[in-house]
């Protein structure tokens, strides 16, 4: 008889995520199997929800904020043991062979697999995966806490560590989300000024204590009007279509807008607001595996994790129409001790 692992899974195109049972699977050379400990839910999750990603195949197990511990590892692997702490984000494994991983661009990689997409996630009591996926995950760091820093806390860690942000800057955080909450905690310990921006005049009190200096609610156009022309670098996490071109206005002379926040519709945009003060509207999709690292030891040392709602398994699709009406603070994990 093979053993056998709790899971849950998409099987259908806007289906509900279902409890399974799967055979367990063993660990081909290069490969690690991970006991997972927690796994956060990020919005990107309804893209296997919804069959959405182009090329996914259900049913598929979703999860791609994993912190846990290795508990069996494939031929060939000598950087991990068994009992290693480690994490897996959407960054799912890489060829090393193609161009971009000939420059150390491992996260462009041209055969790149994701976490949760390519091949089952972290919704499960073990998840495989190519021993180059996983990062250390510092001892100290609470699993649940850390967990959400596998995407969350990098998607936002690396754009503002790529434009610099720093000490003496006005930095912008669009949304407080789960990425946006990781993105005004990690500015703010980067020693900017942090302004975060939000729909949701309720979570004002939540911002400031999270490291923002200041709070503008976006619907108030004269609140708006009064920070034009005054940001060194705005990262906007929004998940749904909204005006970028009030944003950009905020910008100062050669600054930057970047986009983690994935709107499914295209955005309308008035090119007026990138020519006049040669402003910029850039993206950035998560961040590499050396990147992950530098963010966790980063996080351990300014003592920053995620702000979290546990919760068992069998409360996932409740979660789940929580999170789509933003109604989280400020990222669900799961406790995977509730699937043993
Ligand atoms: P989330 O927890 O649901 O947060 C999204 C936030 O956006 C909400 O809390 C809300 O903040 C704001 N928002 C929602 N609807 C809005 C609307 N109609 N108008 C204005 N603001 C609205 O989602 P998340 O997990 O942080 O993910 C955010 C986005 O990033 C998603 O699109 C996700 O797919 C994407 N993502 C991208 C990457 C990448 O690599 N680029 C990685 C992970 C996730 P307020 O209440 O404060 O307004
Ligand atoms: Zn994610």
């Amino acid at each position: 008889m093979p053993k056998m692992m709790r899971a849950v899974q998409v099987s259908k195109p806007g289906g509900a995520f279902e409890l399974v049972e799967r055979e367990l699977p063993e660990p081909a050379s290069g490969q690690i199997r991970i006991q997972v400990e927690a796994c956060g839910i990020c919005h990107s999750d309804a893209l296997v929800k919804f069959g959405a990603y182009p090329g996914l195949s259900l049913p598929r197990i979703p999860g791609h904020e994993i912190a846990g511990r290795v508990e069996k590892v494939g031929a060939n692997v000598t950087e991990w043991k068994k009992g290693d702490r480690v994490g897996v984000g959407w960054h799912g494994g890489h060829c090393f062979v193609c161009n971009a991983c000939r420059k150390g661009l491992f996260i462009n990689c041209e055969r790149q697999q994701i976490t949760g997409i390519s091949y089952d996630g972290g919704y499960a009591e073990y998840v495989m995966v190519p021993h180059e996926a996983a990062a250390r995950i510092p001892e100290k760091l609470d699993a649940a806490e850390a967990a959400p820093l596998l995407c969350a806390g990098i998607t936002t860690y690396s754009p503002l560590h790529h434009w610099g942000v720093g000490p003496g800057q006005k930095v912008g955080i669009v949304g407080l989300g789960g990425l946006g909450h990781m993105g005004v905690k990690i500015a703010a310990a980067l020693g900017a000024h942090v302004v975060l921006f939000t729909t949701s005049p309720d979570k004002t009190a939540d911002a400031l204590r999270l490291g923002a200096s200041e709070v503008v609610v976006s619907k108030d156009a004269a609140a708006m009007q009064k920070h034009a022309g005054s940001f060194d670098f705005i990262l906007d996490t929004v998940s749904a279509v909204h005006d970028l071109n009030a944003y950009l206005e905020l910008l100062k002379l050669d600054a930057t807008l970047t986009q983690v926040g994935a709107p499914p519709q295209p955005v309308p945009l008035s090119v007026f607001g990138l020519i006049f003060k040669r402003r910029r509207l850039a993206g950035s999709a998560i961040g590499g595996i050396r990147e992950t690292q530098e963010m966790l030891d980063f996080c351990a040392e300014h003592g920053l994790t995620a702000d979290v709602e546990v919760i068992r398994i069998q409360e996932i699709n409740a979660a789940f129409e929580r999170l789509k009406k933003g109604d989280v603070k400020y990222r669900f994990v799961i406790d995977m001790a509730s699937l043993r």
